[in-house]
């Protein structure tokens, strides 16, 4: 907002300034000095003010481009200060527009992410490229550009994720693609999005590890992002697709999730997902996003607004605290998903996600074909884990096979949801594991569960 040239002293108003220097320049006087105390509403450090060498000619006032951060100091019936700007600036809702494409695509699942975002009304992509996420990213570098988007390749994941910070910041939808290594380094930045609470859409094509392992597709960052996001009390939401179809709704509904909650989203796929290609429908609307209250616009309303993780009296960041873990807490009671398949009479529940998934599901079906009572849990939150929909499953079930391609990641999530929940543990939790790049396949599945559970349903044949 450019402010009229006026004689006047300026009134200062610390908590309005940005620290940006541009009236110590347009000072003359030197009545103006870039600031050393940490305001303790901003963590900004404000310009200092000497008013009384001051000759008035309002130079510092012209130059400020904070609207509240220096006024006209009131001289008595000649200027009036500018009235502050509202508590909260108001929120312009989205909007469903219909899509009326009905033919089915078939498509990668890294390209039906990129759909999924673009129809959610993601306009901005910032990235890195790394295998196997790349051509998620090359999509977007075709379409945006078509859209009125913006797409930047970084320097760096550091760039990326601070790029996200300063787009989500704004109100404006941004995602990026990324995979395991890439995913790590994301990391300072995620922590400090989920302190301040911007959303924005991360994913992560998850490969072999550690260290730079190999393209090959591993679950090796479900620990990452359940647990770790940040060096602090952090979650984001992490969704789990299996199909490509999943890959485009996941991706569409991770945007939702992460602007109602104001929380970064995490879209978990492994390698082959992301290769994968497959049958894709459309949904019946898209997204034009509107512009959240509480975004940082550059507007009168929106100016005030403040997007920080830094607390720096201990009261106020535990306070801060407290309100996350309530939103964790409501994110954790209304977020949590699920699909059950063959569930309903199984003594043995299988729990899969990813590609991992779709090898437990096949062996369900051989399974129940031979007469074993063999059901699929697939969690598609893993953060919240959907413990609502498991406990009634668990509580029939004598055998529990956790089926991944990691070391025990995501039987962790599961029992920490059951501890955490309070449940008596099944008499047997087992694991079917492969690293590296090597999937668990049909075969094995049926080879773990099949055994026992024809002798359990011999015995039951004979009580
Ligand atoms: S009104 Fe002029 S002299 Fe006074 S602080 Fe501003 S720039 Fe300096
Ligand atoms: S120009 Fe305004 S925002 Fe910038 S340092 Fe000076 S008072 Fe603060």
């Amino acid at each position: 907002m450019a402010k009229k040239s006026l004689k006047a002293k300026p009134l200062l108003s610390p908590q309005y300034c940005k620290a940006c220097g541009l009236c110590v320049e347009a000072c003359a006087q030197g009545c103006l000095v870039m600031g050393e105390a940490i305001h303790p509403e901003t963590g900004l450090r404000p310009v200092v003010l000497d008013i009384e060498r001051c000759t008035a000619c309002g130079l510092c006032i012209s130059a400020c481009p904070e609207p509240y951060a220096l006024a006209p100091l009131p001289v008595e019936g000649e200027t009036e200060i500018p009235a502050p700007p509202p508590k909260a600036a108001l929120t312009t809702p989205d909007t469903r527009l219909p899509l009326a494409i009905e033919d089915p695509l078939v498509i990668r699942g890294t390209y039906a992410s990129a759909i999924g975002a673009l129809l959610a009304g993601c306009r901005n992509f910032f990235g890195y490229p790394i295998t196997p996420s790349t051509e998620g990213a090359e999509l977007m570098a075709l379409l945006l550009p078509k859209l009125d988007g913006v797409f930047v390749q970084a320097v760096s994941e550091l760039a990326t994720i601070n790029m996200m910070y300063g787009c989500g910041g704004a109100g404006r939808r941004a995602m990026t693609f990324t995979s395991s290594p890439g995913m790590s380094l994301m990391l300072e930045g995620l922590s400090y999005m989920i302190g301040a609470e911007i959303p924005g859409v991360v994913v992560d094509v998850m490969r072999g590890g550690p260290g730079l392992g190999n393209i090959a597709p591993e679950q090796s960052d479900i620990k990452l992002v359940c647990r770790s996001l940040g060096h602090g009390n952090t979650h984001g939401i992490v969704l789990a697709p299996s199909t490509p179809q999943e890959m485009l709704d996941l991706t569409f509904d991770a945007f939702e999730l992460s602007f109602r909650y104001r929380i970064p989203a995490v879209v978990l796929c492994d390698g082959y997902l992301g290769q994968m290609t497959g049958r894709v429908v459309l949904p019946k609307t898209m997204v034009r996003p509107g512009v959240p209250g509480w975004a940082v616009t550059g507007d009168r309303e929106h100016r005030r607004n403040l997007m920080c993780s830094i607390e720096l009296s201990e009261r106020d960041l535990e306070e801060h605290n407290r309100r996350l873990i309530e939103k964790y807490k409501r994110i954790e009671k209304s977020e949590q998903r699920a699909d059950l398949f063959h569930c309903d009479d199984a003594e043995v529940i299988l729990v899969a996600c990813n590609t991992p998934a779709r090898m437990a599901k096949g062996a369900v079906r051989e399974l129940r074909q031979r007469g074993a009572k063999v059901g699929l849990f697939r969690p598609l939150t893993l953060w919240p884990f959907p413990i609502q929909a498991l406990e009634p499953v668990v509580a029939r079930a004598r055998r529990i096979v956790v089926v991944e391609a990691s070391d025990g990641q995501l039987e962790d999530e599961l029992r920490l949801a059951l501890s955490h929940a309070g449940m008596r543990l099944p008499a047997r939790i087992e694991s079917l594991r492969h690293y590296g790049g090597v999937l668990p396949q049909l075969h094995e599945i049926v080879d773990v569960v099949l055994p026992d559970a024809l002798s359990a349903g011999a015995s039951r044949g004979r009580a």
